[in-house]
């Protein structure tokens, strides 16, 4: 089987080595010269609206799939033409502008914080008038990792915010001041089989992923809920593969953040922490093969993103419970360029090795535009 995934970042480089086992080959389309997943398999150098390499990658694969979701929804469909396309172009056209996922989210019954869309500085003053400071003014295209966002508390701040972001479409967001941040991946096969992963807690710093603990602490009943409504995702979609979704825990409620239907920084973890990892079961999902479980193989797993600089080798793997898998990727600030992930055999252990383990993997950099989108620490 020929698995053809747009995007050749860290996410695609992962499916790749995750097809090996099952004897699948891969090719990537991207248009860097050098993406990080072309060193463990095939790559079509081309933009994502380039029709010849686009073809190209139709004849090299006998099914395709993407690793972001900012592929413009025309190339997924004219793809979905000529050959298998999951996650659904569907999914695509949702999941990369967020008026229409919140919309999305309010039509399924999903709790999600309070928005308004801004197309004018008119729309602007309205929606602050209507939600209230602070707030959080949002593109509604291609936003990832914080960027293209500003958390607003002050007039000064929306002054700025405007002078920054006004003129493209954008949101404005209730601030929620969550407890925490977690999210839910599920899985769902060709013929509707869905297998769910544990909600994970994640801590972001600069608005970039810093570490998720899997499973989320005292979170039995979030987790059914979660699932509940991933599962009328999954099912209005007719979804096909991983999908992760981001929830804001505000006390008892829980609020859809955002929708990413593809594998997900927050699974990263399931490689050495569950019996079959979102890499595993998405290239089972898309090529129609029965699910493997989604159940932990320890009592905890600990992710840790390195961001713009990796520490050296031999100091990551001195802890004898990590795992380190490093992206190959050249170093800029606020680039992901590895990550590691730790195992607990028992609570007790956890609660004995998190405090170490932060301070180990704890962030070494911060790039200076992260720095500047404001977003709280
Ligand atoms: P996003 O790109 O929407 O995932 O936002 C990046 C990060 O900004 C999130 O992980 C949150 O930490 C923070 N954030 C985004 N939206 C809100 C909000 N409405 N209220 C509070 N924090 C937010």
């Amino acid at each position: 089987m020929r698995i053809g995934i747009l995007g050749g970042g860290q996410l695609g480089r992962m499916l790749a080595l995750a097809a090996y086992p099952l004897g699948y080959r891969c090719t990537v389309l991207d248009p860097a010269a050098d993406p990080c997943a072309a060193q463990v398999c095939s790559h079509i150098r081309g933009e994502y609206d380039d029709y010849q390499a686009l073809y190209q990658l139709v004849l090299a694969s006998d099914v395709i799939t993407y690793e972001f979701e900012n592929v413009p929804v025309a190339t997924a469909e004219w793809l979905a033409e000529r050959k298998p396309v999951y996650p659904p172009p569907q999914a695509l056209a949702v999941g990369q502008e967020r008026l229409a996922e919140k919309e999305f989210f309010t039509r399924l019954g999903i709790p999600t914080p309070q928005y308004r869309p801004v197309d004018s500085e008119a729309d602007f003053h309205a929606a602050l008038r209507d939600l209230g400071l602070p707030a959080v003014l949002k593109t509604r295209m291609y936003g990832y990792d914080g960027k293209g966002q500003a958390v607003l508390r002050t007039p000064q701040d929306c002054q700025q915010a405007w002078q920054r972001l006004g003129g493209r479409p954008l949101l404005l967001e209730e601030y929620v001041p969550f407890e925490r941040e977690l999210s839910v991946l599920a899985v769902r096969s060709r013929d509707g089989q869905v297998r769910i992963w544990p909600l994970v807690e994640n801590q972001h710093i600069d608005g970039i992923l810093h570490r998720s603990l899997a499973p989320a602490a005292s979170a039995e009943e979030l987790q059914e809920r979660a699932a509940e409504y991933v599962c009328r995702i999954l099912d209005e979609l007719q979804y096909v593969g991983v999908l992760a979704v981001e929830w804001f825990q505000d006390g008892p409620r829980l609020l859809a953040n955002e929708m990413a239907p593809r594998v997900h920084n927050s699974g990263h973890w399931t490689i050495e922490g569950a019996y079959t990892s979102q890499f595993a079961n998405h290239l089972r999902a898309i090529t129609g093969l029965p699910l493997g479980s989604c159940a932990m193989l320890t009592k905890n797993a600990v992710m840790y993103n390195f961001i713009g600089t990796l520490p050296p080798l031999s100091d990551i793997l001195a802890t004898p419970e990590a795992s380190v898998h490093v992206y190959g990727k050249s170093f800029r600030p606020g680039r992901k360029v590895g990550h590691v992930t730790l195992v607990a055999t028992s609570t007790e252990e956890l609660e004995e090795k998190l405090p170490l383990w932060d301070e180990l993997f704890a962030r070494r950099s911060v790039s200076t535009t992260d720095a500047q989108n404001g977003l709280p620490l």
